[in-house]
């Protein structure tokens, strides 16, 4: 085990984290369930999901089962001029829970590539319907991903404060708290106005890295529809939010309005492989459709539906929308929003925000909230040292477990929680 960890400290670059000065990360062997077994005989609960990608729980053997297979079959193949089952029956599995106005599926590999997709995707389209609108508009806060595009619809900060002066410039509304509402409304109203926008993008309902802020869906449709009225492409990233994580398969079913492209990943394989989707309705893929070299959408990468991806993801939509697993959603939100009423007036807390599945606490600090905010390393220590992975994003803390966690393990790590808002209050 030392030798492994004296290795990874040598030779391994890991993400979100400084080279120096962090405790060596600790060491999975295996992982089951909703527990990860680490090399020093821990058993740790991930109430995480593994950065919001677990859903079964892990190993879950059908998926594994799935993998497996697809692997001894055809483990890859290049996804232009070639195609295959997987990816094929996946589309259609997809297009069944997706809103009825998405009509074409594009593959990629990840979170922040299926959001480039997206982007690209809007602008070559106003491209082929002969406009000059380029503009993009975001919402305060968002976090779209790392690389560029994704990055320059995102808050600036300290994630991309060096590339600051590379990002391109997009017109940003303000987060829509309750009463800021109507304002936000007017200013978008006036960002539009010109007819010069080529899309909106936003996280459904909940913007997940900011610290899990949520709003109304009321308010996004009144955005959609004023989008819509001025032909704004609208995005939704729902690269979070995707798979039953809000309650509802996605949380644009919250919504009146859907959106025109939508940029999926996460939940998409049950968390086993890296996968990313970006869909898009008839009107979208119209403008694409001719055998024009100059209209086609020049975007691939190597791994391009996987079909060991696909085989997961396929076998994790078999899960997911079995009655089993949508009473387990039900469950979790039931029991989230019975720990909230409990937990609601605590002096330490300054808001609880539940949907769906997610739970997120955000505390009072002497500071202003951040990523970086002192909280965090000491919310992080204490529920690693009751074996719960609990990874705050500054002051808040959040559950988002694997579906299949049980009352129980739900309970204990409530418990924790509890404790360790008691100790934030004592002297
Ligand atoms: N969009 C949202 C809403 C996300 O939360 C994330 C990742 N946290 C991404 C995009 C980027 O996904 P990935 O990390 O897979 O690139």
């Amino acid at each position: 085990m030392n030798d492994l960890s004296a290795l990874d400290r040598k030779n391994i670059w890991h993400p979100f984290t400084p080279l120096n000065g962090v405790p060596d990360p600790l060491l999975v062997e295996s992982a089951s369930g909703v527990y990860l077994h680490t090399s020093g005989g821990r058993r740790v609960i991930d109430a995480i999901s593994s950065w919001w990608v677990n859903l079964h729980g892990h190993g879950h053997p059908l998926i594994a089962d799935a993998i497996g297979e697809q692997a001894r079959k055809l483990e890859h193949v290049i996804f232009a001029g070639f195609t295959h089952e997987p990816a094929i029956r996946l589309s259609q599995n997809l297009l069944s829970i997706l809103p009825p106005n998405q009509s074409r599926i594009f593959f990629s590999d990840n979170g922040s590539t299926a959001v480039e997709v997206a982007l690209k995707m809007a602008i070559q389209y106003w491209v082929h319907k002969g406009s000059t609108r380029k503009k993009i508009i975001a919402i305060r806060g968002a976090y779209h991903g790392d690389t560029f595009g994704s990055m320059s619809v995102g808050e600036r900060g300290l994630f991309t404060d060096p590339f600051r002066s590379l990002l391109f410039d997009t017109e940003f509304i303000d987060f829509p708290e309750r009463e800021k509402e109507a304002d936000i409304l007017q200013a978008f109203r006036e960002l539009v106005r010109h007819d010069d926008v080529a899309a909106l993008i936003y996280e459904p309902l909940v913007q997940a890295a900011a610290g899990m802020r949520m709003y109304d869906p009321r308010f996004l449709d009144s955005l959609l529809d004023e989008a819509h009225r001025h032909g704004v492409v609208c995005i939704a990233d729902e690269v979070f939010t995707g798979f039953g994580r809000t309650g509802k398969l996605f949380a644009s079913e919250y919504c009146r309005i859907k959106p025109d492209i939508m940029a999926v990943s996460k939940g998409i394989t049950g968390g086993a492989l890296p996968l990313g989707v970006t869909s898009c309705t008839d009107e979208i893929q119209t403008a694409f459709a001719t055998s024009d070299l100059k209209r086609t959408f020049f975007h691939g990468h190597s791994y391009t539906a996987n079909p060991l991806a696909c085989a997961a993801a396929n076998a994790s939509f078999d899960l997911l929308t079995k009655p089993q697993c949508i009473d387990n959603i039900k469950r979790i939100t039931r029991s989230h929003e019975h720990f909230k009423n409990g937990i609601q007036g605590h002096t330490a807390i300054r808001e609880v925000r539940t949907l769906g599945t997610i739970l997120a606490i955000e505390l009072k600090t002497g500071e202003e909230s951040s990523y970086v905010n002192n909280l965090r390393s000491r919310i992080y220590d204490f529920f690693l040292g009751r074996d719960i992975l609990l990874r705050p994003l500054g002051n808040v803390l959040y559950i988002l477990p694997p579906y299949i966690i049980t009352d129980d393990q739900l309970n204990e790590v409530y418990e924790a929680i509890a404790d360790f808002l008691n100790k934030l209050q004592d002297p």
